[in-house]
C-alpha cells in the first residue's frame, strides 16, 4: 500500500493486513504514549482510555441527526449537558449540547449572538464582538465565517489578563458579547469574568467565557480549595460558557459542550430548513449527521471517573504544574509567562545564547514534544507545556532535560543560530509571494517523503520574523499543498 498516492484499492485485503498498516503508520507520529508529549493528547488512567474506548466503539454507528428516532442519544447527551452545567453552576434552566470541539462551540456562541442580535436589535448593521487578545484563535475564525467584527483588546503585560477598562472603552453600538477566557490557553490565566460579566450586563451584551481547557479543571482545583476566581454560571452576566470534554474531561477528541443559562438565548443557535423535499434539516449544532460515540465515552467518562476521580487528575496535575514553574524559575535563561490558574503555562528566552525554537528541537531529540509559538505584540516567541494527568511523573525529568538542553546549547557556536535565509531576500520573496514560490522554500529546507517540513527550527525562524498577514499566506499555501498530490 503506497503512503501518498493511493488508487482505489481494487481487490479487498484482509483485516490483519489493514490494521497492521494502520499500527505501522503511527511510527512517524510524535509518540505520546511516552508521556514526554507536553500537547495535543489529554490522557489520565489507562482504565478510563479503555472505558471511553468501548463506549465509543458501542455508539458509533448511532446517529444524532435525529433524537426522536435515536432517544439514547437524547438522553445521554442531555445527561452529558445537565452534568456539565451542574459542575459550571448552570442551576435548572440551564441548556446545551455536545459538539465536534471548542472551536464549534464558540461558532455556535457567536452565531447565537449574531441572529439573536438580528431579531431584537435591527439597528445593529455590523455585528462585532469584544475580547481579550488572549482570546482564542477560534474567535476569529468564528467571525471570520459568519461575518461578525472580533476586536482583540490588548492585555495587562505583566499579568496577561484582559484589560476590562479598554474592553469597555471599545464598546460601541454595535456591540453583541463580551469574551473572557477561563482560562486562556496561552498563559492559562482566568481572566476576570466577574469585571466582564458585569460590563457586559450593564450595557445589556451577552457575556460569552471561554472554558474549553478550563471548565473540566477549575471546578474540581476549586473543590481542592485552590484559590481561583469565579468564571462559571455563579458569576451574574454570564450568558454561555463553552467547555471541552476532550481536553481536561479526558473524553476522546470529538467532544466539547456549549452551554446557555436558559433556553431563550439557546433558540437561536438552532437551525431549521424544511423547504426542500428531503427530511427537514433541524439541527442545533453544525454538525446534522453525528457519531453517539463521543457523547456516550463522555456520559461514561464521567460516570467512570466521579468527581473523586477528576479531583485526583487535578490534584497530580497542579502539584506537578508548581513542580515545573519551580523548576524554571531555578533556570535564568528562561522566564514564565504570568502566573498559570491551571496546568499548562508558556515560558520565553531570556538568553541572547538560547533560542526557543533550537531549544524545542533539542527536547525533541531527547524524546520531548514542546509546543512553540511565535512572537505576537503580547509576548516573545516561546514555549507552551500543557500537563495532562499521564504526565505527571514526567515532570522532574522535564526541567533536568531543560537545564541540559540550555547548557548544550550554550556551549555551542553561533553559526549554528543563525536565520536560514537572508532577511532581505525573504523580504522580497513575501513581497511578491505566490504560493508556488512554496516549492523553493521546500527545497531550501527540505521535506520528508510526505511533504512535511523537517527543520523545523528553520522554519519558525523564518515565520517568527514575518508580519501575522505574511504567515497566513505562508501557512495557507502550505496547508492547500499538503492535501494534495504534489506533497
Ligand atoms: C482548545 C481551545 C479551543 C478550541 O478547541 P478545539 O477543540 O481545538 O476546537 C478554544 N478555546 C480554548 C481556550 C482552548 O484551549
Amino acid at each position: 500500500m503506497n503512503k501518498n498516492r493511493s488508487i482505489f484499492p481494487k481487490e479487498p485485503k484482509d483485516k490483519k493486513e489493514i490494521h497492521q498498516y494502520l499500527q505501522a503508520l503511527k511510527q512517524a507520529d510524535i509518540p505520546w504514549q511516552s508521556g514526554k508529549v507536553l500537547a495535543y493528547i489529554y490522557q489520565t488512567i489507562p482504565e478510563a482510555h479503555e472505558i471511553a474506548h468501548s463506549a465509543y466503539a458501542l455508539y458509533l454507528t448511532e446517529n444524532g441527526i435525529d433524537p426522536t428516532q435515536f432517544p439514547s442519544l437524547l438522553h445521554l447527551e442531555r445527561s452529558v449537558i445537565a452534568m456539565t452545567a451542574d459542575l459550571l453552576n448552570g442551576g435548572p434552566l440551564a441548556v446545551g449540547n455536545c459538539t465536534s470541539g471548542g472551536t464549534e462551540s464558540v461558532l455556535l456562541a457567536v452565531k447565537t449572538a449574531r441572529d439573536r442580535a438580528r431579531d431584537l436589535f435591527p439597528h445593529i448593521s455590523d455585528p462585532e464582538i469584544i475580547m481579550p487578545k488572549t482570546a482564542h484563535g477560534c474567535f476569529i475564525k468564528a467571525g471570520h465565517y459568519l461575518n461578525v467584527k472580533v476586536k482583540e483588546i490588548p492585555v495587562d503585560k505583566e499579568t496577561f489578563r484582559a484589560d476590562v477598562k479598554q474592553m469597555q472603552a471599545a464598546i460601541t453600538d454595535q456591540t453583541i458579547m463580551l469574551v473572557g477566557s477561563a482560562p486562556s490557553y496561552t498563559h492559562a490565566v482566568i481572566d476576570d469574568i466577574e469585571a466582564i460579566a458585569a460590563l457586559a450586563k450593564a450595557n445589556k451584551l451577552l457575556c460569552h467565557v471561554d472554558a474549553c481547557v478550563g471548565g473540566m479543571f477549575i471546578p474540581f482545583a476549586k473543590m481542592l480549595n485552590y484559590p481561583l476566581p469565579a468564571f462559571d454560571f455563579s458569576v451574574e452576566g454570564v450568558t454561555s460558557i463553552s467547555c471541552d470534554l476532550h481536553k481536561f474531561g479526558y473524553v476522546p477528541k470529538g467532544c466539547s459542550t456549549i452551554i446557555y443559562r436558559s433556553k431563550e438565548l439557546r433558540q437561536y443557535q438552532v437551525f431549521s430548513t424544511s423547504s426542500g423535499p428531503s427530511y427537514s434539516v433541524v439541527n442545533p449544532t453544525v454538525l446534522s449527521t453525528r457519531s453517539g460515540g463521543p457523547i456516550a465515552a463522555a456520559w461514561s467518562m464521567f460516570h467512570f471517573l466521579g468527581v473523586e476521580g477528576y479531583k485526583n487528575a487535578v490534584k497530580d496535575c497542579m502539584e506537578a504544574k508548581a513542580l515545573l514553574v519551580k523548576g524554571l524559575n531555578e533556570i535564568p535563561e528562561l522566564s514564565l509567562l504570568g502566573k498559570p490558574d491551571i496546568s499548562m503555562l508558556s515560558f520565553v528566552s531570556t538568553s541572547e545564547d538560547i533560542n526557543v525554537f533550537e531549544l524545542a528541537e533539542r527536547m525533541k531529540s531527547k524524546g520531548w514534544y514542546l509546543q512553540t509559538q511565535l512572537k505576537s505584540d503580547i509576548s516573545d516567541a516561546g514555549i507552551h507545556i500543557s500537563i495532562t494527568h499521564f504526565n505527571v511523573p514526567h515532570i522532574a525529568g522535564l526541567v533536568k532535560d531543560l537545564k541540559a538542553s540550555i547548557q548544550e546549547l550554550k556551549s555551542e557556536g553561533e553559526e549554528a543560530k543563525q536565520l536560514p535565509l537572508d532577511p532581505n531576500m525573504l523580504k522580497a520573496m513575501m513581497a511578491n509571494f505566490t504560493p508556488d514560490m512554496l516549492h523553493g522554500f521546500t527545497a531550501l529546507l527540505g521535506s520528508n517523503d510526505q511533504g512535511v517540513p523537517v527543520n523545523f527550527v528553520a522554519i519558525n525562524k523564518i515565520l517568527n520574523t514575518l508580519s501575522p498577514s505574511e504567515r497566513d499566506k505562508l501557512l495557507v499555501a502550505f496547508m492547500n499543498k499538503l492535501f494534495s498530490n504534489e506533497a
